[in-house]
Parts: structure tokens; sequence; C-alpha cells
């Protein structure tokens, strides 16, 4: 089972320890009408928080977790203040969530962050939640360390409008847009935020499809999925395994030796020629 990055950046630094505890969960009565949920809890901070300005503040999101792919399902943000810059700090929240979207196979898990002015990712912790119990719990702590944000995290506000759509929001750009469908020549495809290498010319054929298709990726790990039920279709969908950005689908009605097609919209690649990936 592979950990959402969030788990991993815990471990990253190592600096300040904040702590969120989950107070109580108030499930609205079990009437017939019971459509919403609500958390309310408080995040105690035992260090000096970083705030610039007006717009540093603390996001506090339920998630769904399932597949390694983040899914937001409620959010809220409180604005933090020079008074609460203090050493020994409690922020409290409350997060409504609707019922509905909620399903008893998935994990969720709180998240705290903390972000600057400048939008930058200075705290975060995560707390799992198991959102399917209808009854008030006990109190859980949460350690939440100083992190790091990863270099890439900044190309993100950098994207044009396409590829952030189809990078961040899973969307798709439009068949025989981009000028890579009909690149031949050798070299690396990078992920468009992170530079992770993905795919590589060597397995790169002309599908027909009107989006850059690969039999294989060029780095085993590199590339994940994870299953799409949008519109009605049960597709594999592909995103970047180191920054979660959506890539596009892979299918398996490819060419030999793997029968795989990947399925890959141009606007999320960075091509680099590189000889030695030569057919
Ligand atoms: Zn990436």
């Amino acid at each position: 089972m592979k950990h959402h990055p969030v788990v991993l950046y815990i471990f990253l630094g190592l600096f300040f320890n904040l702590t969120a505890s989950r107070k109580q969960v108030n499930f609205l009565n079990e009437s017939k009408r019971l459509t919403h949920a609500i958390i309310q809890g408080e995040v105690r901070g035992n260090g000096s928080l970083p705030i610039e300005d007006r717009n540093s503040h603390l996001l506090v999101e339920l998630r769904l977790t399932r597949d390694d792919r983040p899914q937001s399902i409620a959010r809220t943000k409180i604005k933090l203040h020079n008074n609460s810059a203090t050493r020994s700090f409690i922020l409290h929240f409350k997060l409504k969530y609707p019922l509905s979207k909620m399903n008893p196979h998935n994990s969720y898990v709180l998240s705290a962050k903390i972000r600057n002015g400048e939008n930058k990712l200075v705290y975060i912790g995560d707390l799992p939640v198991p959102v399917t119990e209808r009854k008030e719990e006990k109190a859980k702590h949460l350690i939440i360390n100083v992190i790091e944000t990863p270099a890439w995290h900044s190309n993100i506000a950098k994207l044009d409008l396409l590829a952030y759509k189809v990078t961040q929001l899973g969307g798709t750009e439009e068949a025989f847009t981009s000028e890579l469908y009909t690149n031949k020549k050798p070299g690396i495809y990078t992920c468009v935020v992170c530079n992770s290498t993905l795919f590589s010319s060597k397995h790169k054929y002309n599908s027909g499809t009107g989006w850059p298709s690969f039999y294989q990726v060029a780095v085993e790990g590199n590339v994940a999925t994870n299953v799409d039920r949008k519109y009605g279709m049960t597709r594999t969908e592909v995103h970047c395994d180191k920054c979660k950005a959506h890539l596009g689908h892979v299918f398996d009605d490819g060419p030999a030796p793997t029968y795989m097609r990947y399925c890959i919209n141009g606007v999320t690649l960075q091509f680099y020629d590189d000889k030695n990936e030569m057919k």
C-alpha cells in the first residue's frame, strides 16, 4: 500500500510539533433527514507560527484517500492573525460534510495545513477519520511537523490554464492539438509539474487517437494508475507518482510487446532531446 505524499512529508522536517485533536464528532441525530455530519476540533501548536501577512491561514480538510489519490470532501479555512503566532495556541475548527459523499469502503483523512502569506505550506498533519461510525468518538492526537515544501510545488502556479486544468483537475486536452503527438525525435518525456521522467521515445507509437501514445512507461514506478469511473465509463487513470499530476489514461489495446496504450495529454509532458533514447 502506498502512502500519500503528505504522510511522507511528515518525516521530512523535525523542527516544530503541532498537535491536532478531534474534540468530538457530532453527527446530526439519527433522523431520516440525516444529510450532513459535523466534525469539531482544534489544532494545537507549540511553536511560533511564521505569520507574515494577513493571508496566512490554516486549512482543515477532510479528504478521501482511496487509491492513493486524494479527493477533498470538505474544507474550512481559518485566517491566522498575529495574536495566534505565539508559542502556544489553539485554533478551533468546524467542518461540515455531506454524508451522501461517504462510502463505508473508503478511508478518510483529516488534514491540517498552515500556509503562509505566499501560500507556501509550512505545517502539515494528517489524522485518519473513521467517518462511517456515526457516534461520538474519543479525541485522538496527531503530531504535525514542519515540512519543506517540495521544490516542484511552486511550478503548479506557473502552469498555463490548460496544463493546470489537465494536471490538477483531471481534464483532457483536445485531440490533435499537442505538437508532441507527432513528435518522432529521440528523447525523454518528463512531468510538466515535477520533471520526473515518465516516458521515452523508444516506446512512443502512432495510435491514431490524437494524443501522444506509449506502450510502456520509461521508469517503472514513476507512473501510477487509479480506477476512473467518471462519465459512466470505467477507465484506468494515469498520473505522475511523485506529484500526482493527472496525465491521461491507459488502455489494453496497444501494440506488442505490452499491448498497452498509455494515452497521454501532451500538455502534461515536457520533451528533452536525447539520442540515447533512439529506437
Ligand atoms: Zn509529476
